[in-house]
């Protein structure tokens, strides 16, 4: 009998209404299939057949507090009783603003948006418009969010061909998408300052800005060359291009500043979803006033029936109180860096070439004879079918872990937890 049986039932009777049975794309990829879950309680969840997992996914990062932290679930409650939507404005709306304008060095006007990808495209709109230039500049690798001008792929199934580092092939995520978005954006792999000056030096007069992920988390968890953000701030002064920052990922999660005062550099704009709202759907764009300006004049509209709910606002600003009061980053950092230490030396032990990188609040596990995975195309080399099975083995064995070998700390797991997950990759890696 499977381990995961009742899940398996409950997906073949979603599938007759769900579309693929899953509410995401990501979702189907679950081992063995898409799962369903009962509850979840700090850094354990549960599937539907009673399986307990250590949970590494964190919902894709969202869950910096572990599940169900209770001054959120507090927060969102009593807020909520008092009304939850009022198509006008409410006075908590202001707190969090406030907050992130102290704790973000780039936020000096602020909007609060659903989602990741909703806020990438409002900040496109204000680079768009500010500088008259349409295409936009982005990276090999990243991800911004699933919509149609920006969800472009380097590979797609089947089709190996990646093209030259200078002009890579590039193929949609989808079918569906409309097609001219194609031609608004360049593409170039990731921490290749010159490749960028090059290309500038040739287009800057078409590009409105430049989108990075502070660190690539969504391919290798790689972080930047020094010097590399840097050169991007300097190139997109010099040019009079925008620096958008996509901190979805990197906001909340390595510190309350996010990746821009961890690594020192200010863009222009930036996004923050995930951590900031603790799984709730709450995200903001945020920038330099000179940017948001167009939306305070209305120039850029920006608008959304359901932004800054009251709930949503509630589950931010409680997120983000927990963080100021406890400062967990320290122990978040401390306890990546023990899991990857525990993990290498497992590795090691059992002759497998298992590498890990990032900063510990996030990083990722690949297999490959690299020294370093230094961008998207050194990704595409590490042994794929090998990392399936060591993260199906580990969730075997009730260690979750996100499938491209993406790994989340919060700030509620403890050292007794990071060392029950470097026991069982011990078990797993010596099988494997
Ligand atoms: N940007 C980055 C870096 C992301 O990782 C994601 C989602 O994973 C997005 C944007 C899109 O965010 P959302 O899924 O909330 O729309």
């Amino acid at each position: 009998m499977s381990r995961y049986q009742y899940s398996r039932q409950l997906l073949d009777r979603a599938a007759k209404v769900l579309a693929g049975g899953v509410s995401s794309e990501f979702r189907k990829y679950n081992h063995p299939h898409a799962l369903f879950y009962s509850h979840g309680k700090g850094s354990r969840v549960v599937d539907v057949d009673n399986n307990v997992y250590l949970d590494f996914t964190l919902s894709q990062g969202p869950l910096i507090l572990g599940h169900s932290h209770p001054e959120v679930l507090h927060a969102i409650q009593s807020y909520s009783e008092q009304g939850q939507l009022y198509a006008g404005q409410h006075i908590q709306e202001i707190e969090l603003a406030e907050k992130l304008a102290r704790l973000i060095p780039s936020a000096e006007l602020i909007r609060f948006c659903l989602d990741g990808s909703t806020a990438v495209q409002t900040a496109f709109r204000v680079a768009r418009a500010k500088t008259g230039k349409q295409k936009f500049l982005r990276f090999e690798g990243h991800y911004h969010g699933w919509l149609d001008d920006v969800a472009w792929g380097i590979s797609t199934p089947g089709v190996e061909a990646l093209g030259s580092r200078e002009e890579p092939e590039v193929f949609p995520w989808s079918a569906g998408m409309a097609a001219n978005t194609r031609n608004e954006f360049i593409v170039l792999p990731w921490n290749d300052l010159d490749l960028v000056k090059q290309t500038l030096e040739k287009q800057y007069h078409e590009i409105a800005a430049i989108i990075t992920e502070p660190v690539m988390c969504n391919n290798g968890c790689i972080e930047p060359e020094p010097g590399f953000l840097q050169g991007l701030r300097t190139l997109c002064d010099q040019y009079g291009i925008a620096l958008i920052f996509d901190e979805v990922i990197t906001g909340f999660r390595v510190g309350l500043g996010g990746a821009q005062s961890y690594f020192g550099v200010t863009p222009d704009l930036s996004v923050f979803a995930k951590a900031m709202g603790s799984g709730y759907p709450v995200s903001a764009v945020v920038g330099r006033r000179e940017w948001m300006e167009l939306i305070e004049q209305s120039v850029v509209i920006h608008a959304g029936t359901m932004n800054s709910s009251c709930p949503m606002i509630a589950a931010a600003l409680s997120t983000i109180r927990v963080l100021e009061r406890d400062n967990p980053y320290p122990r978040m950092f401390a306890l990546g860096k023990r899991l990857m230490t525990g993990l290498a030396e497992a590795a090691r032990q059992h002759n497998q070439n298992l590498l890990l990188s990032g900063p510990g609040p996030v990083f990722s596990s690949c297999f490959t004879d690299l020294e370093k995975v230094r961008d998207y195309r050194d990704t595409l080399k590490t042994d794929k079918p090998r990392l399936s099975r060591f993260i199906a083995a580990m969730h075997d064995r009730n260690i979750r872990i996100i499938g491209r070998g993406l790994w989340y700390i919060s700030a509620v797991h403890t050292e007794e937890e990071i060392d029950e997950a470097i026991q069982v990759a011990n078990e797993v890696l010596a099988a494997l």
